[in-house]
């Protein structure tokens, strides 16, 4: 038997908020696809930092949907906390019916055409998501729309969606959870899904390159379309998102080819939204290998 060791010197792994102030290793950690309370995640911008750090993320990426309002308090806290922080947007367009995710990056968060640009997506959000209550209200199920959308109305820079009207039929006791909302209401082909009208993926991608940015096709595995990449690439798609959330192994090799074979760069984070609806990870649970990292950095002049 070895030298007693005293009480209270043995060692344990940091759990629970310990582990926030355990050091963080070196080893970059780039998330480049998370949300906050601006448009449909969880957490509020200082709450994402703080759970990025605690995670170990080195390198955060905010992307709100048609939004940059988190950008400003997301940048203050990860510099407190030692994170590097890059402004971001994930931009929904529409082709042929279907959402488009469009990530930017390295824009201009000032760019007047662009913060127009943006004013007019989130309008028309908040006109859908008005026409989405109508039906629910055509099927007996009456909520009271402008409570719901009070904070996206109270600050015009924040972004309603389908997720918001999803918690309020949680809320009402209409469903139990956010998916059944989804699948009895809110998706294509039920009762209360009114299909997007937007900007095609092409004018989005225009859109951010006149603010100085560049675009990444978000999570191309639920896009279902990959023939749609390589018109994209021809119309300046600099890169797509190999690594995220809803990619297997598989996926992400594939996407890797498609990358190479176009010529693209490559982009990849968690899409954390701190809620069980999208892949369950913390910050940092998919994150971009280095090298792509720095790729992105050297294309967009940094
Ligand atoms: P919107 O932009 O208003 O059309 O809302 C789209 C958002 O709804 C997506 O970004 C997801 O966060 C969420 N969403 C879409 N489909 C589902 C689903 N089946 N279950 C849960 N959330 C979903
Ligand atoms: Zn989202
Ligand atoms: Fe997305
Ligand atoms: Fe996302």
């Amino acid at each position: 038997p070895g030298i007693p060791r005293a009480a209270g010197t043995a060692r344990r792994r940091p759990s629970g908020p310990a582990r926030a102030f355990a050091p963080r290793s070196s080893r970059p950690l780039i998330d480049l696809h998370t949300h906050t309370t601006a448009s449909d995640g969880r957490c509020s911008p200082d709450e994402l930092a703080a759970r990025a750090a605690a995670a170990g993320v080195t390198v955060l990426g905010l992307t709100d949907h048609d939004t940059v309002a988190g950008c400003a308090a997301a940048a203050v806290a990860c510099e407190r906390l030692g994170v590097a922080f890059v402004p971001g947007i994930e931009i929904t367009a529409v082709a042929g019916e279907r959402d488009v995710h469009v990530l930017g990056y390295f824009f201009d968060l000032h760019s007047a055409a662009l913060l127009a640009f943006l004013g007019e997506q989130r309008a028309r959000r908040v006109a859908r998501v008005r026409e989405m209550f109508e039906r629910l209200d055509a099927h007996g199920i009456h909520l009271d729309v402008e409570s719901v959308l009070k904070p996206g109305l109270e600050d015009s820079t924040r972004s309603v969606g389908r997720p918001w009207i999803a918690r309020a039929l949680v809320a009402g006791g209409f469903v139990r959870d956010v998916s059944e909302a989804f699948d009895r209401w809110l998706s294509p082909g039920r009762p209360a899904f009114v299909p997007r009208e937007g900007a095609t993926p092409e004018e989005v991608f225009a859109r951010v390159h006149e603010a100085g940015g560049i675009v990444s096709l978000a999570h191309p595995i639920l896009v279902r379309h990959d023939q749609w990449i390589a018109p994209f690439a021809e119309a300046g798609l600099d890169a797509i998102e190999a690594y995220h959330s809803d990619h297997d192994d598989a996926a992400t090799a594939r996407y890797l080819q498609v990358a190479a074979d176009l010529g693209l760069l490559v982009t990849g984070g968690s899409d954390y939204h701190a809620d069980d609806e999208h892949g369950g990870g913390g910050p940092g649970s998919v994150a971009l290998p280095r090298p792509h990292w720095d790729r992105l950095l050297a294309r967009a002049g940094r």
